[in-house]
């Protein structure tokens, strides 16, 4: 059983485990669609050990009670599901797409009414509490890296009885644990940095409520949005070395973005642990750590694809988190036309950081011939 005191390294190595005597040293992938009669469980769509395993080592890390999902977006649909109709939610303008995507589909059809704020103007986020049924944050920010006030607007949305989301993607626990400034819940893509290897996709919700916990459990049973065993199981195998993998991949991001916000060939670099950055001195107030995501521009983003397509060792794809370097230029989608033209999001891998600098510094070379 996990020690309180334990830091969070250690609980990212020891949570989840079964400690009986005996006991495989993981809880292994339990393949089962049902159970014999008699037993907790009953049916596969209930529960499986596999999933409990992973959630009670990631609710260990973040403060709470895990419920899995089969990927992100199932975890923010039911979340966003247990809403009443008509609900008033608040949302980030500059989000995961998927998020913003989703929270626009539901307005559409009349679901929810939807209010989008700049997250990083702390005033204004306080001022759209007024008649708002639920306040969905993210920080940082996808894909501007924007940093909100967490532990300011967290309290207040407490204070004013506002239930409040977080999706703490980027952060991981291992950088923020929104739920001990106050937040309802926390969301994760695990498919990112918690699974970090690129072979999953998984979800899950982190709350201290018993009740929202029953009723997302409850959710996940009647809709089915549940996780695969295999996927649990990787994810937790992936969450064993989340502090050194965070810790190597924040270290290269910064050395990358300082070097890309000294060069004169690119016209912006944002990284929340540059002394320049906009949001530093608030992100280094309450954050354990700035992350491996840096975002830089280039002229436009004609010069921004022939960058990426120069690259030999930075892999072209969306999606970030994994022990790869990736590179994506967000305006490409549409509905990411706030994003500047030549904005490229680099989710900064484990390969060494001088390899990395020199396939940038010759793809940036190469876009501006
Ligand atoms: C990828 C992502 C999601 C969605 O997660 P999936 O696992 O792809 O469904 C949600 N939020 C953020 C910040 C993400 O990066």
């Amino acid at each position: 059983m996990a020690d309180r005191n334990w830091r969070t390294e250690t609980i990212a190595v020891t949570a989840g485990r079964d400690e009986s005597p005996g006991a495989p040293m993981n809880v292994p992938p339990t393949f089962s669609s049902t159970y014999r009669d008699g037993g907790t469980i009953g049916y596969g769509r209930y529960g499986n050990p596999t999933w409990s395993a992973f959630e009670e080592a990631l609710g260990a890390l973040e403060g709470g009670e895990a419920i899995a999902f089969s990927s992100g977006q199932a975890a923010t649909t039911a979340v966003l599901s247990g809403l009443p109709a008509k609900a008033a939610v608040v949302a980030p303008i500059d989000s995961y797409l998927g998020t913003r995507g989703l929270l626009s589909r539901l307005e559409a059809r009349g679901r929810l009414r939807l209010r989008l704020i700049d997250v990083t103007d702390t005033n204004a986020v306080l001022a759209s509490f007024a008649g708002a049924d639920l306040l969905w944050l993210e920080s940082p920010t996808n894909p501007m890296l924007g940093i909100a006030e967490l532990p300011v607007i967290l309290a207040a949305a407490r204070e004013a009885g506002l239930t409040s989301v977080v999706d703490n993607t980027f952060a991981t626990p291992l950088l923020q644990r929104p739920l001990t400034w106050g937040a309802s819940a926390v969301v994760h893509s695990a498919t990112k940095y918690l699974g970090g290897h690129s072979d999953l996709l998984l979800g899950a919700v982190i709350t201290t409520d018993v009740g929202r916990r029953q009723q997302l459990v409850e959710q996940r049973s009647n809709e089915g949005s549940i996780p695969g065993v295999m996927e649990a199981y990787l994810a937790l195998r992936g969450l064993r070395t989340l502090a050194v993998r965070m810790a190597q991949q924040a270290r290269t991001a910064a050395e990358l973005a300082r070097r890309l916000h000294g060069d004169p060939r690119i016209s912006m670099a944002r990284y929340p642990g540059l002394r320049s950055d906009p949001h530093h001195r608030r992100a280094r107030a309450q954050m354990d750590g700035f992350g491996a995501v840096v975002a830089f521009e280039v002229a436009d983003g004609g010069a921004a694809d022939r960058l990426v397509s120069a690259l030999r060792l930075i892999v072209p794809t969306t999606s970030l988190g994994g022990v790869e370097t990736t590179i994506e230029r967000r305006a490409r989608w549409s509905g990411e036309e706030r994003v500047p033209a030549g904005l490229l999001r680099l989710s900064v891998g484990l390969e060494h950081v001088e390899d990395l600098w020199e396939d940038l510094d010759q793809a940036i070379a190469g876009s501006r011939a």
